[in-house]
């Protein structure tokens, strides 16, 4: 007798869930001694956030380390079905392993933070709040920059200061990637396919309703940044680049004043010339005209140099990340 086939299940995805999901991204570049503390404290935030009927998932992004991470996570992994990783064939970067976590995180909330606990856990359950109750579509934490070194705060307040100048968006001093998403949020995020990614200025350019949460610098629990401040500078460079395209404008008003101060100045020797009869005096200043000239285009080549090289990356089209192993 013919027995007609049962239609196959659903796919996951359409199957109706009762909780929602929470993911949880944190990005790993050798992260050994901190990682154990890390995971302590994700799963407390994890067992707090159950009041709310949410079950969490935790993805970690191994960076392409060079400790013990990826073993410690892949251990991990092994005793906790909530964890899902992926291990990078090298170090790609920070962005790179944010995105390959957001592409990764399926869930109806996504949160980032960093894996050295200096983006409070804690914070998770109000964060959660404020997006669940569809008041907001982001909770993002806002660092108190208390205990950084005197440089370092200059430099980032100088660079707010540029960037906010320079561009058409506005960036908060001390908001990090520290934060607590919607699903649209996250998509959102996701359709901006950029090569040269700097995710503070995605974040604001987005849109959405943010609610903003502050709270206490913290040092981290052990190992040390992975960022130096040239890294800093160039990360920085590549904010401005992506978000801004007046640098352009500001080498070619730097280059017409200079036409018009070239005009002017021969003009002026030209009539000392014809009506004084003076000749003109003086190779030392002439040197430094020349210099100072060269100089202004050296500094116009190099801004249309950054961007030139920015348009190159992109037409290459390399993809963001290579994935050596992933759960
Ligand atoms: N990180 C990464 N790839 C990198 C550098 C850093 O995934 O190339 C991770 C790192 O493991 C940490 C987070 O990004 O979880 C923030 O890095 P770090 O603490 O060094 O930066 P800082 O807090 O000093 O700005
Ligand atoms: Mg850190």
């Amino acid at each position: 007798m013919y027995n007609a086939p049962s239609p196959p299940p659903p796919p996951i995805a359409a199957q109706k869930r009762t909780t929602a999901v929470l993911s949880l991204v944190a990005p790993c570049y050798n992260e050994q001694e901190a990682l154990p503390l890390f995971y302590k404290e994700i799963c407390d935030a994890a067992a707090e956030l159950k009041q709310f009927d949410v079950s969490v998932e935790f993805i970690f992004i191994d960076d392409g380390s060079t400790d013990e991470t990826s073993a410690i996570i892949q251990a991990l992994g092994e005793k906790d079905d909530r964890i899902r990783y992926l291990v990078f064939s090298r170090n790609f970067g920070k962005e790179a392993a944010m995105l390959a976590g957001l592409q990764t995180a399926k869930g109806d909330f996504v949160a980032m933070l960093d894996a050295d606990l200096q983006h409070p856990p804690d914070l998770l359950p109000t964060m959660f709040q404020a997006v669940k109750s569809g008041e907001y579509d982001c909770a993002a934490a806002v660092r108190e920059r208390t205990g950084d070194s005197k440089p370092r705060s200059f430099f980032s307040r100088a660079f707010y200061r540029a960037i906010n100048r320079l561009s058409d968006i506005e960036l908060i001093d001390g908001a990090g990637d520290f934060r607590l998403m919607s699903r649209q949020y996250a998509d959102a995020i996701l359709s901006l396919s950029e090569r040269s990614r700097f995710s503070k200025g995605i974040f604001q350019w987005i849109g959405f309703r943010t609610k903003w949460l502050h709270y206490e610098n913290r040092r981290r629990v052990a190992g040390d940044t992975k960022w130096s401040f040239w890294q800093l500078f160039l990360y920085s460079l590549d904010g401005v680049v992506a978000f801004s395209s007046k640098p352009l404008a500001i080498a070619s008003v730097l280059g017409f004043a200079l036409f018009t101060l070239s005009i002017c100045a021969i003009a002026f020797v030209a009539v000392r010339k014809l009506m004084f009869g003076d000749p003109v005096q003086g190779w030392a200043s002439t040197v430094c005209i020349i210099l100072f000239c060269s100089g202004v285009q050296l500094l116009a080549t190099g801004i249309i140099g950054e961007y030139l090289a920015r348009i190159y990356n992109e037409t290459k089209r390399r993809p963001h990340f290579v994935i050596r192993k992933r759960k």
